[in-house]
This record gives structure tokens, sequence and C-alpha cells, in this order.
């Protein structure tokens, strides 16, 4: 079997690849693990692969077509064909259709629907590291413009958190994101904030979770987005980057609750293969894939 396959090569894929993920690039991505680890644990035979589409117009429709005419099951969607996925799908759930961006794709037999994993795997993450729903909290979000802080802000509205304050640099599509959230904020107070605004600390200060959606803390030896002075203890922080980051150290510092993204990132590929199979995988099977534990 090949590390990673292009839409040329479906005709050499193994005879029981049924199920991958697409990006571009691809060959870093830790879903072939996590997702082929859930499908042995279930008994499902099925190999998940790594494709490679090439970013041009129409090429990731083509690829679409060329997996369901080998009989895949469905797909995983990354960087940075998310809104492409949300476009050619023929149903899309809620948060789909809010953010306009989808990372499953379930092929059925009248048509493609898409899923947005992305969002209900950070609310069970949270869940899980605080024993709170997502819903109950008053959220601060960094990076909110992002691919994955837009999933995440679209979420947050979804489940009626009390305050979603989105903060970014300041560029057009913040106000942009709040106009397009507002009207499906039933019990959401949705504000912006840029992060050299003055007062932005007692923002972060007022809020019972800080997530981080910005890219700060993917490259080792990343400093925090945010002062670590402008937590306090009893707060939630939530860093989306899957590994160690500066921003969980020092929130952990400060007594707050904090963790990395790694439960996300479980999370959304247990939301997947409910979608593709019905059920939820073993996810400690999935985690022990991915990190040697669980
Ligand atoms: P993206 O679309 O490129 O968005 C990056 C965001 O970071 C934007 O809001 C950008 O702000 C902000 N940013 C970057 N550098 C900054 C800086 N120096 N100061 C302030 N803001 C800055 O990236 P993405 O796909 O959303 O991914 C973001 C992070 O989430 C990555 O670390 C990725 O690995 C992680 N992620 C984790 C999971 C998971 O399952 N745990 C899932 C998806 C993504 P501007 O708008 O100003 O450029």
């Amino acid at each position: 079997m090949k590390p990673v396959y292009t839409a040329d090569e479906l005709a050499e894929l193994p005879a029981g690849a049924r199920l991958g993920v697409v990006g571009n690039p691809i060959a870093h991505s830790l879903s072939p693990p996590m997702q082929q680890a859930a499908l042995d644990a279930a008994g499902i035979c099925c190999t998940y692969v790594r494709l490679f589409c090439e970013r041009g117009e129409g090429d990731f429709a083509a690829l679409v077509q060329g997996l369901r005419r080998a009989g895949f099951v469905g797909a995983n969607v990354t960087v940075p064909f998310k809104k492409e996925a949300r476009a050619l799908a023929d149903g899309a759930d809620a948060l789909s259709r809010l953010c306009g961006a989808s990372n499953t794709l379930v092929f059925g037999e009248d048509g493609v629907y898409a899923y947005n994993t992305d969002g209900p795997g950070f609310a069970r993450a949270v869940q899980e590291l605080c024993g709170r729903p997502l819903g109950e909290l008053r959220v601060a979000l960094l990076g909110a413009c992002g691919g994955a802080g837009s999933a995440l802000a679209a979420q947050c509205v979804l489940e009626g958190c009390p305050t979603l304050a989105l903060v970014n640099r300041p560029r057009p599509e913040l106000e942009g994101l709040a106009a397009h959230l507002r009207p499906h904020a039933h019990g959401t107070q949705v504000r912006t904030h840029t992060f050299a605004e003055e007062g932005l600390a007692a923002v972060i200060g007022a809020a019972d979770l800080v997530v981080n959606a910005t890219s700060i803390g993917l490259a080792v030896g990343d400093a925090t987005p945010i002062p670590g002075e402008w937590l306090h203890p009893g707060q939630i922080v939530y860093d989306i980057v899957t590994h160690d980051t500066a921003l969980v150290s020092a929130a952990l510092g400060r007594g707050c609750t904090a963790s990395t993204g790694r439960s996300m990132l479980l999370w959304q590929g247990a939301l997947a293969f409910e979608h593709w199979f019905g059920r939820l995988p073993d996810i400690a099977a999935m985690s022990r894939a991915l990190y040697g534990e669980g």
C-alpha cells in the first residue's frame, strides 16, 4: 500500500480501500492510523487511505466522483477542500450549512451528504474536560476567522453559548462572520474584538472558556497568543493545536483547567465514523493509535 494516492492512482488502491482523507498537503494527516484502528477494533474489513488532490477547478469534485465509482463509503476532507466539500454535497447538517464547510462526506445511493464533525468534536472534548456542556459557557474564541475558528464559532452559536467573543487580527471578515452568525444566535450575544484592542484582557477574563483556534502554537517555540497573566483560576482553556503548547502550560500554571486539541481530533474522527457506520468506534483504540495512550 502507498502512503498517499493521487486521483490518477485510484485504480491502484488496495482491494479493501473504502475510506480515506482528501487534502493538499496530506502526507502528514493523522487520520489514517486513527481511523484504521477504529475500523480494525470494530472488525470492519476496510482500508483507510490518504488521498492527494490537486487544487485546480473541478479537481476535488472529480476525485469525489472517482471515489464513489470505486465504491467508497465516504471520506474525510481537510485543508483546503472543506468549503468545496460542503458546496458539492446534495445535503448537509446544520453546522455545515451555517459555516459553509464540511470535513466528512457520506456517499449514499441518492447522493453525497456532508457533515462537519469539527464543531461537535470540539463540544464533546470541552464537556469531557470540564464536565459542563459547551452551551453553558461564555466563550472567547481566538482566531475566529480561520477555517477551524469559524466552524467553532458556528458551533457555539448552535449550542446557545450565552456570550461569544470573536477575536482575530483586524480584517473585514471578522465583522462579516459576526453579521452572518447573529441571525442564528438565539440566546448568544456575539461580539467582535481584535488582538490589539485595549480592554481585551477584560474580555478574556470574563470568559468561562478561552479557545485558541489560531495557528500560534503549531510551531515549536511559539509564544502564547495572549498573555498568560490574563487567565485566572477556574477558567477553562482549550488549545486546538494537538501538541503541548505554551498556552496550555501557562493556563495550567494559572490554575485553569486546560487541554490541547488531541481530544477534539479524536472526537471529530469518532463522530465521522459514526456517520459512516451508525455507531461510535472504540475511542481508546483510536487514541492508542495516535498517541500510544487511551
Ligand atoms: P487557518 O484557516 O489558516 O486560520 C489560522 C487562524 O490563526 C486565523 O484566524 C489567523 O488570523 C490566526 N493567526 C495566525 N497567525 C496569527 C498571529 N501571529 N497572531 C494572531 N492570529 C494569527 O488555520 P486552521 O485550519 O483554522 O487551523 C488553525 C489551527 O487549528 C492549526 O494549529 C491547526 O492544526 C488546528 N486544528 C486542529 C484541529 C483539531 O482537531 N484539534 C482541527 C483543525 C485545525 P488571520 O485571520 O489574521 O490570518
